[in-house]
């Protein structure tokens, strides 16, 4: 007999198309994406850029960027060209701006058909521009935004009527025999938004962005999207995933991010496994893990490291981890794969484990 195996995934990906945006496929079997969206004015280039190098540095994957005016949509081609990422120009209601947008090499334009229907033809003129420069289009229904069509007909933004809103939406294009689309159902509501998303994951094969809007500042908006997220991705549903919050962009993507590494569909950077205390602890055990947390961020190797207040427990989560500390007597024990290989005074704990995970690290870099 083998080892038991346990599971690393909780569910088969949805079959959905692919498409490609920029450098990132979206859809099928490309890993799910995180994204987020600028908070700078467009038309300041400089400072947009600035933002996406750091939303690029904190691991965002494609950036969206709000193009209300004139001087924004003139700023996208640079935006486009410079950015290490692909950008996706978010459109409402202006067509102009969506040629712009297409013209400037933007990856993918946010708009809605619905919005620009009543410009008569323009939908099969952008079905037509986007085809000839190969960009996709986001649809991105909104609760607060819903067709007034739909809200009659349903009353308020049900999860069916975001999921037909969308139907019918990505139907304007089709027409057009347009279908390099991807699509979104967003609501503040996690309930209607994860419902929404699975009616509309039954009904089309397009890939789809996972949101809920106005999810609220960091600590609700945070709790708000995992569970959300994580209801759909369990069920694999969503091929790439934008967190909102009311905080800096750079907090989503860190988000966005540790929702994937929890459910294994992106490779943990580094984990810490802490214990929560108890009254065995012989330790100051939060104090201990945003120390060990601070010391070892930034390290680009998959590490687990378990950070224990006692040696009741401890030694045994310790010992499943690449490195770590069970604490005790004012000491703590050091542990590397499994192995006590030192017991050091605690005032020196937080660094030999860093010490430690440098010379693991060394140690993958080179295999
Ligand atoms: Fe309590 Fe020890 Fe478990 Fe931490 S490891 S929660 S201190 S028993």
């Amino acid at each position: 007999l083998g080892m038991p195996s346990v599971p690393t995934r909780l569910a088969e990906r949805r079959k959905s198309r692919q498409i490609q945006v920029g450098t990132v496929a979206v859809g099928g079997d490309a890993p799910v994406s995180v994204q987020s969206m600028t908070t700078t004015r467009t038309s300041d280039i400089g400072a947009t850029l600035q933002q996406i190098a750091e939303l690029t540095a904190s691991g965002c994957q494609i950036v969206r960027v709000a193009c209300p005016t004139q001087d924004d949509a003139d700023a996208l081609a640079t935006i486009a060209r410079k950015s290490q990422i692909p950008v996706i120009a978010d459109i409402h209601f202006q067509p102009k701006y969506v040629f712009a947008a297409i013209e400037a090499g933007c990856a993918a334009v946010r708009v809605n058909p619905g919005n620009i229907k009543q410009f008569d033809d323009k939908v099969k003129e952008i079905a037509r521009a986007a085809k000839d420069h190969g960009t996709p289009i986001r649809i991105g229904v909104n609760a607060g935004s819903l067709d007034r069509r739909l809200l009659q007909k349903y009353g308020k933004a049900t999860p069916e009527a975001l999921a037909e809103s969308a139907l019918w939406e990505a139907s304007l294009f089709e027409e057009h025999d347009f279908r390099d689309i991807k699509i979104s159902v967003k609501h503040n509501d996690p309930v209607v938004m994860v419902e929404a998303y699975r009616q509309l994951a039954a009904q089309c094969d397009y890939p789809l962005h996972l949101g809920v809007t106005e999810a609220g500042p960091a600590f609700q908006g945070t709790i708000k999207s995992a569970v959300a997220f994580g209801a759909l991705l369990s069920q694999g549903i969503g091929d790439t995933i934008r967190v909102s919050l009311s905080a800096p962009p750079v907090e989503e993507v860190k988000v966005g991010n540790q929702i994937l590494e929890s459910l294994n569909l992106k490779q943990r950077g580094l984990e810490i496994v802490s214990c929560p205390s108890c009254g065995r602890a012989q330790v100051d055990v939060y104090k201990l893990a945003e120390e060990v947390t601070a010391g070892l961020t930034g390290m680009e190797v998959p590490l687990r490291v378990a950070v224990m207040g006692c040696v009741v427990n401890g030694p045994g989560e310790a010992r499943e981890a690449d490195l770590g500390v069970a604490s005790g007597n004012g000491k703590g024990q050091i542990f590397v794969k499994g192995e006590v290989i030192k017991t050091v005074p605690e005032s020196k704990i937080v660094e030999t484990l860093i010490e430690e995970a440098m010379k693991i690290a060394e140690q993958m870099e080179a295999e």
